[in-house]
């Protein structure tokens, strides 16, 4: 294989795919008409048009402000998250502990989505893929992976993806739009609807289609919903988010009081390895994300992960596996080696079993944790940087 300096740059002058990094403002709507029209007796009217709101896009706190802005009581949601996350209510009727004026009252206003699969495939190993459609027209993919008595699910947090990573193939669909908070939660939803009775999903990851904090507001708004104990009630130790790298973003999450496991998709030791396999590294280097990995506020007896995707003759020789153990000094970390998934269209290979095992051996005497991440649902497509190129490049 030769050096990446040696190889045509697939990403030259195409700075690229557009990379878009600006953050949204928080869904807004503007509870004044909607109060001055409950207190004239007419039907409340929320957003623009007039249009009924998502509930499942709402927050906590929006959510009470909503509420409230037609005459309602805070406490109602509590009652109202409840029914939609931890019983799974699709529409008000079942809201059986509201009265029926409320809910006729709710339903003018607001509705409630779901997300239905429009395919469920499955691995031998177990793991299930779901195809999604959403309302525009548009899908994604989740994955479902059963490992021992975890039941992990991977979320989707856009459709398609800007980065471009080489051993993606959602990276070559382009990006295509963020997914809204209630798309993000309606996976979880939509899996957990068909699984059997006394199935529970354990883990999530935000790890499917798209960079999670390229959609940074609906990602986490969509999060502190799944650690909420009236919504989701998951832990916030089995919530994990992997990113590229934004800075910008990374340095804003180091503010938020939100707290989940944080991985970080490293697959390099040096710059222009990681350029040529990730071109966001020409804009956030590698060297700038391990300073800041270094002073990021980390909880008590918390590790970021590092996710190496390992490429044959790229970035797996024992010299790489050298130099991750200089670079990662000082930083509480955990790193999931990843064999490349070979697919068509991506033009890179996956090392042998023992190149793999050696490079771990390596990192394991040099005093670091290397866990060997066997991808699961090859077979359906559903495994690492696999996922939704077919269906969107039709
Ligand atoms: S690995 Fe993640 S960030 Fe990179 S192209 Fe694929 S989905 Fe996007």
């Amino acid at each position: 294989m030769k050096s990446p300096s040696e190889k045509v740059d697939p990403f030259d002058g195409v700075q690229g795919t557009p990379i878009r990094l600006e953050n949204k403002g928080p869904l807004r709507f503007n509870p004044e008409p909607s109060t001055r029209a409950h207190a004239e007796g007419q039907p409340p009217i929320f957003g623009q048009g007039g249009r009924r709101v998502d509930l499942k896009n709402l927050s906590l706190s929006e959510l009470n402000q909503f509420l409230e802005s037609f005459g309602k009581e805070r406490y109602r949601s509590v009652q109202i998250l409840r029914w939609l996350y931890q019983k799974g209510a699709q529409s008000f009727d079942e809201m059986t502990n509201l009265s029926k004026r409320f809910r006729q009252e709710l339903s003018q206003v607001s509705f409630i989505s779901t997300l239905h699969p429009l395919r469920v495939e499955q691995a031998k190993d177990g793991t299930k893929k779901f195809l999604l459609q959403l309302e525009d027209g548009n899908r994604i993919e989740s994955v479902l992976i059963p490992d021992k008595a975890r039941l992990t699910l991977c979320l989707s947090t856009q459709v398609g993806c800007a980065f471009g990573c080489l051993f993606c193939l959602t990276g070559k669909t382009g990006w295509r739009r963020d997914l809204t908070v209630s798309e993000i939660l309606n996976q979880i939803l939509a899996v957990r609807k068909i699984l059997p009775d006394k199935t529970s999903i354990t883990n999530i990851v935000l790890m499917g289609m798209g960079e999670p904090l390229a959609n940074y507001e609906n990602t986490l708004k969509a999060i502190a919903l799944m650690v909420c104990t009236d919504a989701f009630k998951f832990s916030s130790r089995r919530i994990t988010l992997s990113t590229v790298g934004l800075l910008p973003e990374l340095e804003r999450l180091s503010k938020e009081k939100i707290s989940f496991r944080l991985a970080i998709s490293l697959n390099a030791s040096e710059e222009e390895t990681r350029s040529y396999l990730m071109p966001i590294n020409r804009r956030y280097p590698l060297n700038k994300i391990l300073a800041f990995c270094k002073i990021f506020p980390l909880r008590r007896k918390t590790r970021i992960t590092f996710e190496y995707v390992m490429v044959e003759g790229m970035n797996d020789s024992s010299q790489d596996a050298k130099k991750l153990i200089k670079i990662l000094r000082g930083i509480p970390s955990k790193i999931n080696l990843i064999p490349l998934n070979e697919a068509p269209g991506i033009p890179l290979k996956r090392p042998s079993e023992e190149k793999v095992k050696r490079f771990q051996e390596i990192l394991m005497e040099g005093g670091l944790t290397a866990i060997v991440r066997t991808s699961k649902g090859g077979e359906i497509s559903a495994a690492c940087g696999q996922l939704q190129a077919k269906e969107l490049l039709q």
